[in-house]
């Protein structure tokens, strides 16, 4: 495949793989228990208060919180698995470039191997060291 065609359907795969995940999210959502605005309530007297979900974010560096409407809650945490796997996703997108970017080499050069380093040897524990 031509290198504009191998792209248009990494590009295409990648729109359809991401619209797959919608809704998604980051952030984090947590059960609370807060208090109401009724006089007298006998929940509140009793120190039970009322269930709650709250939602924690990160914007521009900064940690938010908004309570979130008790029918939304199934819809958010369906939000969050889809944001964790569009993340694994991206986190998955540098080794395939890096993969195909190598076997295009490979195919224009006619099979012969150049001195590019691999990942022989690499592995969690041993990193190149930081220069
Ligand atoms: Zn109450």
């Amino acid at each position: 495949m031509k290198k504009k065609n191998r792209e248009a359907a990494a590009q295409e795969e990648f729109a359809r793989q991401a619209l797959s995940l919608w809704p998604a999210l980051k952030g984090s959502l947590r059960r609370v228990r807060k208090p109401c605005i009724r006089p007298g309530c006998p929940a509140c007297a009793r120190g039970d208060k009322h269930p709650a979900w709250l939602l924690s974010f990160t914007r521009q560096g900064k940690r938010h919180c908004m309570y979130v409407p008790i029918g939304l809650a199934p819809q958010l945490r369906r939000a969050l698995k889809n944001g964790r796997r569009l993340e694994q996703l991206l986190y998955a997108m540098g080794p395939k470039m890096i993969r195909e970017h190598r076997q295009a080499r490979l195919a224009a050069n006619g099979g012969k191997t150049n001195a590019a380093p691999t990942n022989a040897g690499l592995s969690k524990k041993k990193r190149p060291p930081k220069s």
